[in-house]
């Protein structure tokens, strides 16, 4: 496959990867799925929460993906990654850092990262299923604009 579009491909599905991330978390953990979602806004108990159900999950089409690709319709094979690395940027900055499951990672003292930590502590400033705002991960909206957000009733 030329390189190109290869990384065009990646890229494409990373960025897509934040609207249905965004999605998934308004309409469905927020949703129909909340049994699962709503250990993730109360405190946890010890290593996992049943949250993480959604990490398990989500890792089967990546893998589906990596097989087509390899086997069947090689443009697979950069969605595969583009959805993987998603992953792996949620798992790093959003298990990691914003709920300090990797205690080695630094609160961000300025810039993109602060705001994309202090976007979703206001995501989880309602411990509910309903009355939510910021639903994104990595675009993080300025926080005056989610407080009104959350001011108004979302
Ligand atoms: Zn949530
Ligand atoms: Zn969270």
């Amino acid at each position: 496959m030329n390189p190109l579009a290869f990384f065009v491909i990646f890229a494409v599905v990373l960025a897509g990867m934040e609207a249905f991330a965004w999605a998934t978390h308004r309409y469905v953990m927020h949703g129909w799925g909340w049994g699962w979602h709503a250990s993730h806004h109360a405190p946890r108990e010890g290593m996992f929460e049943r949250n993480d159900l959604y990490a398990v999950v989500f890792a089967v089409p990546a893998i589906a993906l990596f097989w087509i690709g390899v086997n069947r319709w090689s443009p697979a094979l950069p969605m595969g990654l583009g959805v993987t690395a998603y992953g792996l940027i949620y798992l790093i900055f959003h298990d990691g850092l914003v709920h300090r499951r990797f205690p080695f990672l630094k609160s961000p003292k300025s810039g993109y990262l602060k705001r994309l930590v202090q976007a979703h502590r206001i995501h989880h400033a309602v411990h509910a299923k309903d009355g939510c705002v910021s639903f994104g991960f990595l675009y993080a909206p300025p926080v005056r604009v989610l407080k009104a957000k959350l001011r108004q009733g979302a």
